[in-house]
Protein backbone atom coordinates (compact mmCIF):
# COMPACT_ATOMS: atom_id res chain seq x y z
CA UNK A 1 0.00 0.00 0.00
CA UNK A 2 1.43 3.31 -0.97
CA UNK A 3 0.29 6.98 -0.40
CA UNK A 4 2.26 9.62 -1.78
CA UNK A 5 1.51 13.36 -0.37
CA UNK A 6 2.99 15.93 -2.77
CA UNK A 7 3.30 20.19 -1.90
CA UNK A 8 4.04 22.73 -4.57
CA UNK A 9 4.14 25.33 -2.22
CA UNK A 10 7.04 27.99 -2.14
CA UNK A 11 10.16 25.89 -0.28
CA UNK A 12 8.06 22.51 -0.84
CA UNK A 13 10.54 20.49 1.38
CA UNK A 14 9.96 22.17 3.91
CA UNK A 15 6.53 19.41 4.25
CA UNK A 16 9.49 17.30 5.86
CA UNK A 17 9.20 19.69 8.51
CA UNK A 18 5.30 19.91 8.59
CA UNK A 19 5.92 15.92 8.70
CA UNK A 20 8.86 15.40 11.06
CA UNK A 21 10.37 13.88 8.78
CA UNK A 22 13.54 14.59 7.47
CA UNK A 23 13.07 14.24 3.29
CA UNK A 24 17.72 12.98 3.12
CA UNK A 25 16.98 9.79 5.29
CA UNK A 26 14.43 6.88 4.54
CA UNK A 27 13.47 5.85 7.66
CA UNK A 28 11.16 2.39 9.02
CA UNK A 29 9.01 2.16 11.50
CA UNK A 30 7.74 -1.15 12.84
CA UNK A 31 3.67 -1.33 13.29
CA UNK A 32 2.43 -4.31 15.42
CA UNK A 33 0.65 -5.62 11.77
CA UNK A 34 3.66 -5.18 9.69
CA UNK A 35 6.63 -1.84 8.64
CA UNK A 36 5.89 1.24 7.66
CA UNK A 37 8.47 2.91 5.28
CA UNK A 38 8.49 7.05 4.70
CA UNK A 39 10.74 8.02 2.03
CA UNK A 40 10.82 11.23 -0.56
CA UNK A 41 11.06 10.34 -4.18
CA UNK A 42 11.23 14.19 -5.13
CA UNK A 43 12.84 16.62 -3.38
CA UNK A 44 12.61 20.05 -5.55
CA UNK A 45 12.22 23.70 -4.39
CA UNK A 46 9.22 23.90 -6.09
CA UNK A 47 7.95 20.24 -5.80
CA UNK A 48 8.20 17.73 -3.44
CA UNK A 49 6.72 14.47 -2.55
CA UNK A 50 6.80 12.34 0.77
CA UNK A 51 5.61 8.71 0.22
CA UNK A 52 4.53 6.06 3.04
CA UNK A 53 4.65 2.99 1.83
CA UNK A 54 2.83 0.03 4.80
CA UNK A 55 3.99 -3.55 3.98
CA UNK A 56 1.87 -5.68 6.14
CA UNK A 57 2.84 -9.16 7.33
CA UNK A 58 0.05 -11.41 6.67
CA UNK A 59 1.35 -14.27 8.47
CA UNK A 60 2.01 -11.97 10.93
CA UNK A 61 -1.64 -11.39 11.19
CA UNK A 62 -2.99 -14.46 11.74
CA UNK A 63 -0.18 -15.45 14.26
CA UNK A 64 -2.19 -15.63 17.78
CA UNK A 65 -5.60 -15.27 16.18
CA UNK A 66 -8.36 -17.99 16.42
CA UNK A 67 -9.54 -18.79 12.81
CA UNK A 68 -14.00 -19.25 12.93
CA UNK A 69 -14.78 -22.16 15.22
CA UNK A 70 -13.92 -26.13 13.78
CA UNK A 71 -12.35 -24.61 10.75
CA UNK A 72 -8.69 -23.78 11.77
CA UNK A 73 -7.17 -21.61 9.76
CA UNK A 74 -8.67 -20.45 6.65
CA UNK A 75 -6.74 -19.73 3.23
CA UNK A 76 -8.54 -16.15 3.15
CA UNK A 77 -6.59 -15.56 6.67
CA UNK A 78 -3.26 -15.36 4.77
CA UNK A 79 -4.28 -13.90 0.89
CA UNK A 80 -6.28 -11.44 1.06
CA UNK A 81 -6.20 -8.27 -0.06
CA UNK A 82 -5.07 -6.33 2.61
CA UNK A 83 -1.30 -5.84 2.18
CA UNK A 84 -1.91 -4.20 -1.01
CA UNK A 85 -4.47 -1.67 -0.53
CA UNK A 86 -5.99 1.42 1.90
CA UNK A 87 -7.64 0.44 4.75
CA UNK A 88 -7.71 0.99 8.23
CA UNK A 89 -4.08 -0.16 8.41
CA UNK A 90 -3.53 3.09 6.71
CA UNK A 91 -5.08 4.77 9.14
CA UNK A 92 -3.30 2.92 12.04
CA UNK A 93 -0.21 4.45 10.26
CA UNK A 94 -0.72 7.65 10.00
CA UNK A 95 -1.51 8.07 13.41
CA UNK A 96 1.73 6.78 14.30
CA UNK A 97 3.79 8.01 11.54
CA UNK A 98 2.48 11.31 11.47
CA UNK A 99 0.63 11.62 14.79
CA UNK A 100 1.99 15.17 15.13
CA UNK A 101 1.11 16.29 11.45
CA UNK A 102 -1.98 15.04 12.35
CA UNK A 103 -3.04 16.81 15.34
CA UNK A 104 -1.96 19.64 12.42
CA UNK A 105 1.00 20.90 14.60
CA UNK A 106 4.39 21.37 13.95
CA UNK A 107 7.56 22.46 16.37
CA UNK A 108 9.53 23.92 13.67
CA UNK A 109 6.72 25.28 11.37
CA UNK A 110 3.66 25.78 13.06
CA UNK A 111 2.36 28.79 10.91
CA UNK A 112 2.90 26.32 8.00
CA UNK A 113 0.69 24.09 9.22
CA UNK A 114 -1.93 26.58 10.03
CA UNK A 115 -1.73 27.84 6.33
CA UNK A 116 -3.57 26.09 3.51
CA UNK A 117 -1.01 25.45 1.03
CA UNK A 118 -1.58 23.03 -2.60
CA UNK A 119 -1.75 19.14 -1.55
CA UNK A 120 -1.93 16.26 -3.73
CA UNK A 121 -2.34 12.82 -2.44
CA UNK A 122 -2.40 9.95 -4.59
CA UNK A 123 -3.29 6.42 -2.67
CA UNK A 124 -1.89 3.43 -5.22
CA UNK A 125 -4.95 0.83 -4.49
CA UNK A 126 -8.47 2.00 -2.57
CA UNK A 127 -10.58 -0.42 -2.51
CA UNK A 128 -14.04 1.77 -2.65
CA UNK A 129 -17.28 0.01 -1.92
CA UNK A 130 -20.21 2.33 -3.40
CA UNK A 131 -17.69 2.99 -6.63
CA UNK A 132 -16.67 6.17 -7.91
CA UNK A 133 -20.08 7.75 -7.30
CA UNK A 134 -19.59 7.50 -3.37
CA UNK A 135 -15.57 8.48 -3.44
CA UNK A 136 -16.58 11.58 -5.22
CA UNK A 137 -19.42 11.73 -2.42
CA UNK A 138 -17.28 12.16 0.49
CA UNK A 139 -13.96 13.91 -0.77
CA UNK A 140 -15.48 16.37 -3.19
CA UNK A 141 -17.92 18.38 -0.49
CA UNK A 142 -14.69 19.06 1.31
CA UNK A 143 -13.01 20.67 -1.54
CA UNK A 144 -10.81 17.97 -3.24
CA UNK A 145 -10.76 17.79 -7.29
CA UNK A 146 -11.22 13.75 -7.18
CA UNK A 147 -9.37 11.42 -9.73
CA UNK A 148 -9.82 7.79 -9.51
CA UNK A 149 -8.70 5.39 -12.17
CA UNK A 150 -10.58 2.23 -11.56
CA UNK A 151 -8.60 -1.61 -12.41
CA UNK A 152 -9.93 -4.11 -13.78
CA UNK A 153 -10.98 -7.33 -11.73
CA UNK A 154 -8.40 -8.87 -13.96
CA UNK A 155 -6.34 -7.24 -16.57
CA UNK A 156 -6.11 -10.43 -18.47
CA UNK A 157 -9.54 -11.22 -18.72
CA UNK A 158 -11.14 -7.85 -19.22
CA UNK A 159 -14.81 -9.00 -19.69
CA UNK A 160 -14.72 -10.16 -16.14
CA UNK A 161 -15.28 -6.47 -15.21
CA UNK A 162 -14.47 -4.01 -13.32
CA UNK A 163 -12.90 -4.30 -9.60
CA UNK A 164 -13.53 -2.23 -6.70
CA UNK A 165 -9.96 -0.87 -6.30
CA UNK A 166 -9.19 2.43 -7.75
CA UNK A 167 -6.15 4.37 -7.90
CA UNK A 168 -7.26 7.61 -6.26
CA UNK A 169 -5.49 11.45 -6.96
CA UNK A 170 -6.94 14.49 -4.42
CA UNK A 171 -6.10 17.42 -5.13
CA UNK A 172 -6.82 20.87 -2.90
CA UNK A 173 -4.88 23.92 -1.12
CA UNK A 174 -5.66 22.47 2.40
CA UNK A 175 -3.81 22.54 5.66
CA UNK A 176 -1.42 19.17 6.09
CA UNK A 177 -3.52 18.16 9.09
CA UNK A 178 -6.84 18.37 7.31
CA UNK A 179 -5.88 16.54 4.36
CA UNK A 180 -4.34 14.10 6.88
CA UNK A 181 -7.28 13.58 8.58
CA UNK A 182 -9.89 13.66 6.35
CA UNK A 183 -7.62 10.51 5.40
CA UNK A 184 -7.99 9.14 8.13
CA UNK A 185 -11.37 9.15 8.68
CA UNK A 186 -12.51 8.77 5.06
CA UNK A 187 -9.94 5.97 3.71
CA UNK A 188 -11.96 3.19 6.10
CA UNK A 189 -15.14 4.48 5.49
CA UNK A 190 -14.64 3.73 1.77
CA UNK A 191 -13.19 0.19 2.48
CA UNK A 192 -16.21 -0.61 4.92
CA UNK A 193 -13.83 -3.42 6.76
CA UNK A 194 -11.81 -2.46 9.94
CA UNK A 195 -9.08 -4.85 11.25
CA UNK A 196 -9.68 -4.10 15.18
CA UNK A 197 -12.78 -4.32 17.28
CA UNK A 198 -14.25 -0.78 16.92
CA UNK A 199 -15.57 0.35 20.67
CA UNK A 200 -16.88 3.16 22.47
CA UNK A 201 -13.13 4.78 22.16
CA UNK A 202 -13.62 4.85 18.44
CA UNK A 203 -16.88 7.39 18.89
CA UNK A 204 -14.37 9.84 20.88
CA UNK A 205 -12.19 9.19 17.74
CA UNK A 206 -14.62 10.09 14.94
CA UNK A 207 -15.56 12.96 17.11
CA UNK A 208 -12.36 14.53 17.75
CA UNK A 209 -11.16 13.82 14.04
CA UNK A 210 -14.56 14.81 12.52
CA UNK A 211 -14.25 18.19 14.48
CA UNK A 212 -14.93 21.16 12.05
CA UNK A 213 -15.49 19.26 9.02
CA UNK A 214 -17.89 15.97 9.71
CA UNK A 215 -21.40 18.13 10.99
CA UNK A 216 -21.94 19.78 7.89
CA UNK A 217 -20.50 17.03 5.70
CA UNK A 218 -23.88 15.85 3.46
CA UNK A 219 -22.71 12.20 4.19
CA UNK A 220 -22.09 12.14 7.70
CA UNK A 221 -24.67 9.47 8.32
CA UNK A 222 -22.95 6.57 6.81
CA UNK A 223 -19.42 8.01 7.07
CA UNK A 224 -20.47 7.63 10.86
CA UNK A 225 -21.98 4.13 10.51
CA UNK A 226 -19.31 2.73 8.37
CA UNK A 227 -16.57 4.36 10.35
CA UNK A 228 -18.38 2.67 13.77
CA UNK A 229 -18.47 -0.62 11.35
CA UNK A 230 -22.56 -0.53 11.49
CA UNK A 231 -23.04 -0.35 15.03
CA UNK A 232 -25.74 1.93 15.24
CA UNK A 233 -25.93 2.68 18.79
CA UNK A 234 -22.30 4.19 18.18
CA UNK A 235 -22.84 5.99 15.02
CA UNK A 236 -25.81 7.54 16.77
CA UNK A 237 -23.52 8.55 19.71
CA UNK A 238 -21.23 9.90 17.10
CA UNK A 239 -23.49 11.50 15.31
CA UNK A 240 -24.98 13.25 18.46
CA UNK A 241 -22.29 14.37 19.77
CA UNK A 242 -20.70 15.95 17.06
CA UNK A 243 -23.92 17.50 15.79
CA UNK A 244 -24.70 18.85 19.12
CA UNK A 245 -20.97 20.87 18.98
CA UNK A 246 -21.78 21.68 15.72
CA UNK A 247 -25.23 22.95 13.93
CA UNK A 248 -27.84 20.25 13.92
CA UNK A 249 -29.00 19.64 10.58
CA UNK A 250 -32.40 18.04 9.29
CA UNK A 251 -33.83 15.75 11.12
CA UNK A 252 -35.71 13.97 8.21
CA UNK A 253 -35.50 10.28 10.10
CA UNK A 254 -37.01 11.84 13.32
CA UNK A 255 -40.41 13.12 11.16
CA UNK A 256 -40.98 9.75 9.57
CA UNK A 257 -40.75 7.66 13.10
CA UNK A 258 -43.12 10.20 14.77
CA UNK A 259 -45.80 9.59 12.03
CA UNK A 260 -44.87 5.44 12.83
CA UNK A 261 -45.26 6.42 16.30
CA UNK A 262 -48.76 8.35 16.47
CA UNK A 263 -50.57 5.76 14.38
CA UNK A 264 -49.41 3.25 16.71
CA UNK A 265 -51.41 5.26 19.61
CA UNK A 266 -53.93 6.70 18.08
CA UNK A 267 -56.41 4.27 18.67
CA UNK A 268 -56.75 5.54 22.10
CA UNK A 269 -55.50 9.70 20.73
CA UNK A 270 -52.95 9.47 23.16
CA UNK A 271 -51.21 12.46 21.93
CA UNK A 272 -54.49 14.68 22.71
CA UNK A 273 -55.01 12.84 26.73
CA UNK A 274 -51.08 13.47 26.98
CA UNK A 275 -51.13 17.23 25.78
CA UNK A 276 -54.30 17.66 28.36
CA UNK A 277 -52.65 16.20 31.33
CA UNK A 278 -49.97 18.25 30.90
CA UNK A 279 -52.14 21.93 30.30
CA UNK A 280 -53.96 20.99 33.14
CA UNK A 281 -50.98 20.06 35.17
CA UNK A 282 -48.74 23.17 34.39
CA UNK A 283 -51.65 25.70 35.15
CA UNK A 284 -52.08 23.34 38.36
CA UNK A 285 -49.08 24.53 38.76
CA UNK A 286 -49.62 28.64 38.85
CA UNK A 287 -46.51 29.01 36.01
CA UNK A 288 -47.01 31.73 33.08
CA UNK A 289 -43.66 31.47 31.82
CA UNK A 290 -43.02 28.04 30.21
CA UNK A 291 -40.92 25.98 28.49
CA UNK A 292 -41.59 23.46 26.03
CA UNK A 293 -38.11 21.67 25.82
CA UNK A 294 -37.84 19.15 22.72
CA UNK A 295 -41.40 20.73 20.94
CA UNK A 296 -40.57 18.72 17.97
CA UNK A 297 -43.62 19.66 15.67
CA UNK A 298 -45.33 22.52 18.29
CA UNK A 299 -48.55 20.16 19.57
CA UNK A 300 -48.04 21.09 22.98
CA UNK A 301 -47.03 24.72 21.67
CA UNK A 302 -50.17 25.02 20.11
CA UNK A 303 -52.54 24.15 23.05
CA UNK A 304 -50.46 26.48 25.26
CA UNK A 305 -50.70 29.43 22.94
CA UNK A 306 -54.71 29.14 23.67
CA UNK A 307 -54.25 29.14 27.24
CA UNK A 308 -54.30 32.98 27.97
CA UNK A 309 -52.89 32.01 31.43
CA UNK A 310 -49.36 31.52 29.47
CA UNK A 311 -47.56 34.56 28.99
CA UNK A 312 -44.40 33.66 27.90
CA UNK A 313 -43.68 30.56 25.74
CA UNK A 314 -40.73 29.11 24.76
CA UNK A 315 -40.49 25.98 22.52
CA UNK A 316 -36.97 24.38 22.10
CA UNK A 317 -35.58 21.68 20.05
CA UNK A 318 -32.32 20.35 18.99
CA UNK A 319 -33.77 19.83 14.96
CA UNK A 320 -34.15 23.08 12.72
CA UNK A 321 -36.53 20.56 10.81
CA UNK A 322 -38.73 20.29 13.72
CA UNK A 323 -38.63 23.80 14.98
CA UNK A 324 -39.50 24.75 10.83
CA UNK A 325 -42.46 22.33 10.99
CA UNK A 326 -43.75 23.96 14.24
CA UNK A 327 -43.23 27.57 13.28
CA UNK A 328 -45.26 26.58 9.94
CA UNK A 329 -48.04 24.65 11.54
CA UNK A 330 -48.22 27.63 14.45
CA UNK A 331 -47.76 29.99 11.57
CA UNK A 332 -46.22 31.88 14.04
CA UNK A 333 -45.90 34.84 10.07
CA UNK A 334 -49.20 35.51 9.95
CA UNK A 335 -49.94 35.66 13.94
CA UNK A 336 -51.06 39.37 15.10
CA UNK A 337 -47.60 41.02 16.79
CA UNK A 338 -49.28 40.59 20.41
CA UNK A 339 -49.89 36.54 19.59
CA UNK A 340 -45.57 36.72 17.67
CA UNK A 341 -44.90 38.30 21.31
CA UNK A 342 -45.45 35.47 23.63
CA UNK A 343 -44.12 32.95 21.90
CA UNK A 344 -40.24 32.36 20.65
CA UNK A 345 -38.54 29.09 19.42
CA UNK A 346 -35.29 28.78 19.22
CA UNK A 347 -32.39 25.45 18.98
CA UNK A 348 -30.58 24.33 21.37
CA UNK A 349 -29.63 20.64 23.25
CA UNK A 350 -30.66 19.47 26.31
CA UNK A 351 -27.47 17.60 26.96
CA UNK A 352 -25.59 21.04 27.09
CA UNK A 353 -25.95 23.77 29.33
CA UNK A 354 -27.69 26.60 27.70
CA UNK A 355 -28.37 30.24 30.00
CA UNK A 356 -31.40 31.23 27.58
CA UNK A 357 -33.31 28.51 29.21
CA UNK A 358 -32.60 29.93 32.78
CA UNK A 359 -35.35 31.52 35.37
CA UNK A 360 -38.47 30.06 33.95
CA UNK A 361 -42.03 29.28 35.65
CA UNK A 362 -41.76 26.04 34.23
CA UNK A 363 -40.80 23.24 31.69
CA UNK A 364 -42.29 20.51 30.25
CA UNK A 365 -40.41 18.13 28.29
CA UNK A 366 -43.06 15.49 26.77
CA UNK A 367 -41.94 12.16 25.06
CA UNK A 368 -38.39 13.28 24.66
CA UNK A 369 -35.76 11.61 27.56
CA UNK A 370 -36.44 8.51 26.09
CA UNK A 371 -34.99 9.62 22.67
CA UNK A 372 -31.46 10.46 24.68
CA UNK A 373 -28.79 8.00 24.88
CA UNK A 374 -28.77 6.71 28.37
CA UNK A 375 -24.85 8.02 28.75
CA UNK A 376 -26.62 11.25 28.07
CA UNK A 377 -29.40 11.49 30.68
CA UNK A 378 -27.22 12.53 33.91
CA UNK A 379 -26.50 15.69 31.28
CA UNK A 380 -29.35 15.96 30.97
CA UNK A 381 -30.67 16.29 34.46
CA UNK A 382 -27.68 18.53 35.28
CA UNK A 383 -28.59 21.19 32.44
CA UNK A 384 -32.38 21.17 33.32
CA UNK A 385 -32.74 20.75 37.12
CA UNK A 386 -29.70 22.51 38.50
CA UNK A 387 -28.71 25.04 35.63
CA UNK A 388 -31.99 26.06 33.99
CA UNK A 389 -33.83 25.02 37.35
CA UNK A 390 -37.48 25.85 36.65
CA UNK A 391 -40.17 26.20 39.25
CA UNK A 392 -41.81 23.59 37.84
CA UNK A 393 -40.43 20.45 35.44
CA UNK A 394 -43.09 17.75 33.78
CA UNK A 395 -41.45 14.80 32.11
CA UNK A 396 -43.20 12.24 30.17
CA UNK A 397 -42.34 8.88 28.63
CA UNK A 398 -43.87 6.12 27.21
CA UNK A 399 -44.71 2.90 30.12
CA UNK A 400 -43.10 -0.17 28.83
CA UNK A 401 -45.14 -2.43 30.59
CA UNK A 402 -48.35 -1.10 28.49
CA UNK A 403 -46.92 -2.05 24.80
CA UNK A 404 -47.99 -5.52 24.90
CA UNK A 405 -51.27 -3.33 24.18
CA UNK A 406 -50.51 -2.45 21.37
CA UNK A 407 -51.33 -5.15 19.03
CA UNK A 408 -49.50 -3.57 15.99
CA UNK A 409 -46.22 -3.15 17.70
CA UNK A 410 -44.44 -6.46 17.40
CA UNK A 411 -43.04 -7.98 21.00
CA UNK A 412 -40.36 -6.53 22.33
CA UNK A 413 -39.91 -3.57 20.04
CA UNK A 414 -40.06 0.27 21.23
CA UNK A 415 -42.98 2.37 20.24
CA UNK A 416 -40.98 4.45 17.86
CA UNK A 417 -37.16 3.45 15.88
CA UNK A 418 -35.43 6.78 17.46
CA UNK A 419 -36.38 5.46 21.03
CA UNK A 420 -33.17 4.38 23.12
CA UNK A 421 -34.42 3.12 25.70
CA UNK A 422 -38.33 2.29 27.00
CA UNK A 423 -39.03 2.04 30.98
CA UNK A 424 -41.45 0.24 33.37
CA UNK A 425 -42.89 2.29 35.82
CA UNK A 426 -40.74 1.14 38.54
CA UNK A 427 -37.53 2.16 36.52
CA UNK A 428 -39.39 5.67 35.73
CA UNK A 429 -39.93 6.49 39.04
CA UNK A 430 -36.61 5.35 40.81
CA UNK A 431 -34.70 7.58 38.03
CA UNK A 432 -37.43 10.33 38.93
CA UNK A 433 -36.75 10.29 42.65
CA UNK A 434 -32.99 9.94 42.50
CA UNK A 435 -33.56 13.46 40.72
CA UNK A 436 -35.62 15.35 43.35
CA UNK A 437 -33.42 13.85 45.85
CA UNK A 438 -30.57 15.01 43.74
CA UNK A 439 -31.73 18.48 43.29
CA UNK A 440 -34.39 19.09 45.73
CA UNK A 441 -37.51 19.05 44.06
CA UNK A 442 -40.35 17.14 45.36
CA UNK A 443 -42.01 14.35 42.52
CA UNK A 444 -45.81 12.69 42.37
CA UNK A 445 -46.14 10.84 39.27
CA UNK A 446 -49.67 10.45 37.46
CA UNK A 447 -51.02 8.36 34.73
CA UNK A 448 -51.67 9.69 31.59
CA UNK A 449 -54.30 7.78 29.14
CA UNK A 450 -56.37 5.02 29.94
CA UNK A 451 -55.14 3.07 32.83
CA UNK A 452 -54.70 -0.98 32.91
CA UNK A 453 -55.45 -2.60 36.29
CA UNK A 454 -52.57 -4.53 35.82
CA UNK A 455 -50.08 -2.61 33.14
CA UNK A 456 -51.23 0.82 34.47
CA UNK A 457 -51.13 3.74 31.40
CA UNK A 458 -49.47 4.06 28.41
CA UNK A 459 -47.85 6.94 29.56
CA UNK A 460 -46.33 7.75 32.56
CA UNK A 461 -45.66 11.57 33.90
CA UNK A 462 -43.63 13.25 36.68
CA UNK A 463 -44.41 16.07 38.00
CA UNK A 464 -41.41 17.55 39.73
CA UNK A 465 -41.81 20.96 41.98
CA UNK A 466 -39.47 22.94 43.95
N1 LIG B 1 -42.46 16.98 22.65
C1 LIG B 1 -42.90 16.64 21.31
C2 LIG B 1 -41.85 15.87 20.48
C3 LIG B 1 -41.41 14.54 21.01
S1 LIG B 1 -40.30 13.73 19.91
C4 LIG B 1 -44.20 15.87 21.36
O1 LIG B 1 -44.57 15.40 22.43
O2 LIG B 1 -44.82 15.74 20.33
C5 LIG B 1 -38.75 14.08 20.67
C6 LIG B 1 -38.19 15.44 20.30
O3 LIG B 1 -37.03 15.63 21.10
C7 LIG B 1 -37.75 15.57 18.85
O4 LIG B 1 -38.33 16.70 18.29
C8 LIG B 1 -36.25 15.68 18.95
O5 LIG B 1 -35.70 16.49 17.93
C9 LIG B 1 -36.04 16.27 20.31
N2 LIG B 1 -34.74 16.00 20.89
C10 LIG B 1 -34.04 14.84 20.90
N3 LIG B 1 -32.85 15.00 21.51
C11 LIG B 1 -32.80 16.28 21.92
C12 LIG B 1 -31.83 17.07 22.59
N4 LIG B 1 -30.68 16.54 22.97
N5 LIG B 1 -32.10 18.36 22.82
C13 LIG B 1 -33.28 18.91 22.42
N6 LIG B 1 -34.22 18.22 21.78
C14 LIG B 1 -33.99 16.93 21.52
Amino acid sequence: MLLTITSTMASAPDLGYLLHKNPLHAQVFNLGFGKAHVFYPVVEPERCTAALLIEIDPIGLVRGRQGPPGEGRTLEQYVNDRPYVGSSFLSVALADVFGTALAGRSKERPELAAQEIPLEARLSVLPCRGGEAFLRRLFEPLGYAVMAERHALDEQNPDWGASRYFTVTLTGSKRLGDLLTHLYVLVPVLDDDKHYWVGDDEVEKLVRHGEGWLATHPERELIARRYLKQQRSLARQALEQIMAEEQPAADEVQADHAQEEAEIETRISLNEQRIGTVIAALKQSGAKRVLDLGCGEGQLLRALLKEKLFDEIVGVDVSHRALEISRDRLRLEQMSEKQQERIKLFQSSLVYRDKRLAGYDAAAVIEVIEHLEPSRLAAFERSIFEFACPGTVIVTTPNAEYNVKFENLPAGRFRHQDHRFEWSRAEFEAWAKGIAARFRYNVRFVAVGQEDAVLGSPTQMAVFAR
